[in-house]
């Protein structure tokens, strides 16, 4: 069983690296960021609520999330393993995913403040698969288009400079005292994901949860 979680700042790669690592384990890629977005575009009760807080780089009330995410995990997918990238994010979040189901490991990628302005400040995302590329580092086909479904790629709201800043903070104050809590654990592997090159990071990922 995989039951695993990767944690990391806004730009440590944890999206994409949780794409490339699903697809060898046949598990699926668990993103609250992305079920939060796909919900604000569909307006759906839980999009609107959402988008009130996303919008201006706060998190989503915990109970909203919780209950998004226990739902995700009850599905028949999820029997042999998962990936979450963006949750838990708060330590209430932890103790709730606790009581859910066990995690086997956490993946702490972990980036310094320069390389996340560099690779926020070019991230682009595509609007109706979600998949992440970059104007500079890792540049679509054809420039504004999708390789694989193509939608339209765009820059989110959250990755405007000023939302950045505001997020790390968060990080630092909300998210980095749940790595307390799973080292306590004994389930964290730590991964040097300032390496330019995607396939590096990706073997030595491999190796460490293997
Ligand atoms: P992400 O794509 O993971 O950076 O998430 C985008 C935004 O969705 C975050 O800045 C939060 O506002 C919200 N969000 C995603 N996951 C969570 C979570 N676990 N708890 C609270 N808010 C979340």
């Amino acid at each position: 069983m995989k039951n695993m979680i990767f944690i990391g700042a806004q730009g440590a790669g944890k999206g994409t690296y949780a794409d490339v690592i699903k697809a060898k384990f046949d598990i699926p890629h668990i993103s609250t960021g992305d079920m939060f977005r796909e919900a604000i575009k569909d307006e759906t009760p839980l999009g609107v609520e959402a988008k009130k807080h996303i919008d201006g780089g706060n998190l989503v009330p915990d109970e909203l999330t919780i209950k998004l995410v226990e739902e995700r995990l009850s599905r028949d997918d999820c029997k042999e393993g998962f990936i979450l990238d963006g949750f838990p994010r708060t330590l209430p979040q932890a103790q709730a995913l606790d009581k859910i189901t066990e995690i086997t490991q956490v993946v702490f990628l972990e980036v310094t403040e320069d390389v996340i302005m560099q690779r926020l400040g070019g991230r682009i995302q595509c609007r109706k698969c979600s998949k992440i590329f970059h104007k500079t580092n890792m540049p679509p086909k054809v420039e504004g288009v999708c390789d694989v479904c193509g939608g339209e790629l765009y820059t989110r709201d959250d990755d405007r400079p000023e939302a950045i800043k505001k997020r790390l903070a968060i990080f630092q104050e909300q998210t980095a005292p749940l790595m307390d809590f799973y080292e306590k654990k004994g389930v964290v592997v730590h991964v040097d994901s300032n390496d330019p090159i995607p396939s590096e990071v990706v073997k030595d990922i491999m190796k460490k949860i293997e």
